[in-house]
């Protein structure tokens, strides 16, 4: 994999990208893969503090008010970063919405997609536009029918369980699996799950979403659910709660396998 340096700096916060349009980078999920970080450079954003988190923990210290890119801003840089890169080798498969936290927290995250569709379209039609996110601001109509529009509409779902996900991902705000499920339902398939598994420990309570129990109730909600694909993920780097044990290939392969059983493509990405 290309290295990402270039576009992110460590800090204690953990790794954060450092510009609004980064990479391109080979991506083992979308292959040469253009990101767009709607988010600060210089700390995180975010609805959820994951425990394996690797931009650190969530502080959202100035709110809202902190400066974010503007359409504009990324319109214009887009459409100049599309330039100078189609024809090269390092022309994008993907134009791909992630970096320092949560994408839809954007308060233009819709007009964002519109204007980067537009642009896809204009300039290189064979681009797939791909959103990794919580899914924590699906409520608005406005975000859920964005992300319809888009070619990798790729939601997270760590557990099967209320209890799990409140203790791996740590929602700022209320959070209802079932609300959260019937919601995912809505795309009628049209969505990719992504799934990180682990082993740990916080607040003396014992975590770890790969217990069969856990599994049998993660896998019922995936099928509820019905995405297109499962990506089934590891621990990859350091991560904020100490202590935290990564799951080995074998044991993401039998998860995915699981999946594939029971009739929905899975992938392992450890
Ligand atoms: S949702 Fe993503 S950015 Fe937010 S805390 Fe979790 S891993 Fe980090």
């Amino acid at each position: 994999m290309e290295s990402l340096t270039f576009a992110q700096t460590i800090s204690m916060a953990g790794f954060l990208f450092d510009e609004m349009i980064f990479g391109p980078v080979n991506s083992r999920r979308l292959g040469i893969s253009l990101g767009i970080n709607l988010l600060p450079t210089h700390g995180k954003f975010c609805t959820f503090n994951c425990i394996y988190c690797e931009c650190g923990w969530t502080s959202n210290r100035n709110g809202l008010h902190m400066q974010l890119p503007t359409r504009a801003d990324i319109s214009q840089r887009l459409r100049q970063t599309l330039g100078e890169l189609i024809g090269t080798t390092r022309q994008p498969d993907s134009i791909t919405f992630a970096g320092n936290g949560e994408p839809s927290m954007h308060p233009e995250f819709a007009e964002i997609i519109a204007d980067t569709i537009s642009l896809r379209n204009e300039l290189l039609p064979s681009a797939k536009i791909s959103v990794l996110t919580n899914g924590s601001m699906l409520h608005k109509p406005t975000i859920f029918q964005a992300l319809c529009r888009i070619d990798n509409n790729i939601q997270k779902l760590d557990g099967g369980t209320e209890e799990t996900i409140r203790l791996i991902n740590m929602p700022l705000k209320a959070f209802r699996i079932r609300e959260y499920v019937e919601t995912l339902k809505r795309f009628n398939g049209n969505l990719v799950i992504q799934s990180l598994f682990l082993r740990g420990e916080i607040n003396h309570k014992k975590v770890d979403n790969t217990t069969e129990k856990e599994l049998k109730a993660w896998l019922s909600l995936v099928l509820e659910i019905r995405p297109k694909a499962v990506m089934v993920y590891a621990i990859e780097r350091e991560t904020p709660l100490e202590g935290l044990v990564r799951i080995d290939e074998a044991a993401l392969e039998t998860i995915a396998a699981m999946v594939r059983k029971a009739g929905i493509e899975a992938e392992v990405y450890a």
